[in-house]
């Protein structure tokens, strides 16, 4: 694949992109923007390709069923947990703008390329810090999304979520036998498996230890 337009229609056709208002934002953010200058010719392959601090960009595929799941709506209030690139809160931001879209990191090297890779987005804020622990101060919000992988899925992070609220969190041992859950939050909390997974750990307070 030679162009952003071409991954799109590559995650049209296996099935994993289907909304309209998501499909009109991964035409929008070009991929090849959130990737290190060693990698940008992969940019439009569909993998995880490595950035910095060891830590990677999801594989398109990943992205594109996360979102599908989360159901981010025009004027959301979302938080993203691990920014990496800044490609996922890129999406986000172009499916719920005027919303907003809060995103940490923990790496600090990461949160700064994030930043510069989101300078043109004002409607998404890169903090520095510990995810695991959610955004207390900014709660609640209508979609969580965590892109690295919970030991279990963390209490605080529901609590944070609106009623009717989403989110999409992989949870699992460290290399395997992850699961992509999608939590709703309702009268009860609803639990979806959306299958096995493999992303880097989520690693905090609420997560693994260093
Ligand atoms: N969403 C990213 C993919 C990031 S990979 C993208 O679109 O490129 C997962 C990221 O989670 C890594 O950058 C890792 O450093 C970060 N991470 C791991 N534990 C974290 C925590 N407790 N808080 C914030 N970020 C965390």
């Amino acid at each position: 694949m030679n162009s952003n337009e071409e991954l799109v229609n590559h995650l049209v056709s296996n099935g994993s992109l289907k909304t309209k208002e998501i499909i009109s934002a991964f035409l929008k953010v070009d991929r090849k923007d959130f990737c290190v200058n060693e990698y940008k010719k992969l940019a439009y392959v569909d993998q995880p390709l490595p950035i910095l601090a060891g830590q990677t960009i999801s594989q398109p595929t990943t992205v594109a069923i996360m979102t599908e799941a989360l159901q981010p709506h025009k004027g959301d209030k979302v938080l993203e947990i691990g920014t990496g690139s800044g490609y996922q809160a890129a999406i986000l931001a172009e499916i719920v703008k005027p919303g907003k879209v809060y995103t940490i990191e923990r790496i600090k090297e990461l949160v700064e390329f994030a930043k510069k890779n989101l300078r043109n987005y004002k409607n998404v804020e890169v903090i520095h810090g510990d995810g695991s622990e959610g955004l207390k101060e900014k709660a609640p919000f209508d979609c969580i999304i965590v892109t690295a992988c919970a030991p279990k899925i963390p209490e605080v992070l529901v609590d944070q979520l609106s009623f009717g609220g989403r989110m999409v969190i992989p949870v699992g041992e460290k290399e395997h036998l992850q699961r992509l859950m999608l939590i709703i939050k309702k009268k009860n909390i609803e639990k979806i498996d959306l299958g096995p997974f493999v992303f880097v750990p989520l690693i905090g307070k609420y997560g693994f230890k260093e």
